[in-house]
């Protein structure tokens, strides 16, 4: 069957289509920084695909059916056993969002000094190791390094390197394994179950805690089906619940695979580690049978799970950003190989060779795709990842320069993405006049949300 969304539009909400001349002046207001442009001035927004999903008919329907009882609400009760069936760990605590469940299980798990091996620690996950008094370690697999390698897992964990760190003079110190599915730090790119499988027989066989950061295991499930040997009969939810029986539990954001606009939940078989959890769950977050949301989120979650491991749903979504993936390709700018689903990273380094990474050709290739045609989206190159002195100037470069297109569930058609084509086209055709850029004013932390830069003509 021809590429095609498997739904149809029932609710709309405008674009806001500037001219350049209005951009400009945005851009301007903003510092250069797209982080700083307000919604009424994109005309397609790739900045991310979290939150950012639209609700089916049957999700509000199942909204309205929330139930705000303070504790034992019915829709609880639904959101538990929805995730117990798709994931079918013992314990399910809900939380506001990922990066509460992560709070709080790596502060009833680690213990200060102890190392999170993990196959790429996504940002708050990093950061919240660290607030525990953990040590986050990446192990990307080699193949992952090569951005135009199509090798199809480059998403797993290096098993040599996570043998030698559970044998090593370091195995004491090991407190916990987190294997990131899909990969997000690492370009979106899938895990394989067989690298699963051997992170769990490992971490089984030394006595290590196993977790999945579980945000796209639908997407990871269906790259799973496409791409390796053996599951070509499975369902998406059969793959994914192999892969949950594989891990000890599980800390999720819902506002990707559940296509919500906030949720998560934390998942556990052990039972000491679940009351120490829900201590703080009560504590920092809520009531066990809420963490944070309220009976409607609870209830448009439950259905969102069960909509998104619908095959149909999971091939137009892999197909729509292959199909950008190959439109990109075709107008000469490379993207990170093969293409995930949930965005697609685009190699700016390799277009705008005339900019050294001091000048951010990553940063430079975002800020012109919005001037070019209102399409706001995030560079993951020097400017976020590299390292500067105290005077601001770059010394360390990040391994790769990279524009990251997060593609938001069921918002965009093909006739938007084709757009986002054209205007990646449009600027192709020209590269050398996109100018670099040097930070004007940067906090100290977390500088990519805040700083303000210029271009440098
Ligand atoms: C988004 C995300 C998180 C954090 O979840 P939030 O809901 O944003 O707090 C953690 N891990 C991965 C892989 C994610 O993509």
């Amino acid at each position: 069957m021809p590429l095609m969304e498997p739904y149809r539009i029932k609710v709309v909400e405008p674009i806001p289509i500037l001219t350049r001349a209005e951009r400009e002046v945005a851009m301007v207001r903003a510092g250069y920084n797209p982080f700083n442009l307000r919604a009424d001035e994109i005309t397609i927004d790739l900045l991310s695909d979290s939150g950012t999903g639209a609700l089916s008919a049957a999700q509000q329907a199942a909204g309205a059916l929330g139930d705000e009882t303070y504790a034992g609400a019915r829709s609880f009760y639904r959101f538990r056993e929805t995730v117990e069936k798709l994931a079918g760990y013992p314990h399910i605590l809900p939380v506001h969002q990922g990066r509460a469940a992560e709070r709080i299980l790596f502060n009833a798990l680690l213990t200060p000094g102890q190392l999170c091996l993990s196959n790429t620690h996504f940002d708050t996950t990093r950061a919240n190791v660290v607030l525990a008094g953990g040590v986050p370690v990446d192990l990307p697999c080699p193949e992952a390094a090569d951005l135009d390698s199509p090798a199809p897992f480059k998403g797993d964990i290096d098993l040599d390197r996570l043998t030698a760190a559970l044998t090593g003079p370091d195995r004491e110190r090991v407190g916990v394994v987190l294997m990131t599915i899909t990969n997000n730090g690492g370009g979106g790119q899938p895990v394989s179950m067989a690298n699963l499988r051997a992170v769990s027989d490992l971490c089984r066989a030394h006595g290590v805690p196993f977790f999945l950061d579980a945000a796209r295991f639908a997407e990871n499930a269906w790259l799973v089906i496409q791409r390796e040997d053996g599951y070509a009969h499975h369902t998406p939810e059969q793959v994914a619940r192999l892969a949950f029986d594989l891990a000890d539990g599980a800390v999720a954001s819902l506002k990707k695979d559940a296509i919500a606009h906030m949720g998560g939940f934390l998942a556990l078989r052990d039972d000491a580690l679940a009351q120490r959890c829900e201590l703080t769950l009560i504590a920092t977050e809520g009531f066990r049978t809420y963490g944070g949301l309220s009976g409607r989120d609870l209830e448009m979650l439950a259905q969102g799970l069960t909509e998104v491991v619908q095959p149909d749903y999971l091939r137009a979504r892999a197909a729509a950003t292959e199909h950008l993936g190959n439109l990109i390709t075709a107008a000469g700018v490379s993207i990170v190989r093969p293409a995930g689903i949930h965005a697609l990273y685009l190699n700016a380094g390799r277009l705008l060779t005339h900019l050294p990474p001091s000048r951010f050709p990553g940063h430079a290739l975002a800020t012109e795709l919005y001037l070019a045609g209102g399409v706001r989206c995030a560079e993951l190159g020097s400017l976020y990842l590299g390292q500067e002195d105290e005077h601001g100037n770059l010394v360390k470069a990040a391994p790769h320069e990279l524009v990251r297109l997060a593609i938001p569930r069921r918002v965009y058609t093909q006739s938007h993405l084709e757009y986002v084509a054209e205007v990646v086209a449009e600027i192709a055709q020209h590269p050398e006049r996109v100018p670099g850029y040097r930070v004007v004013e940067a906090p100290p932390l977390l500088r990519h949300f805040n700083c303000r830069v210029e271009p440098v003509r």
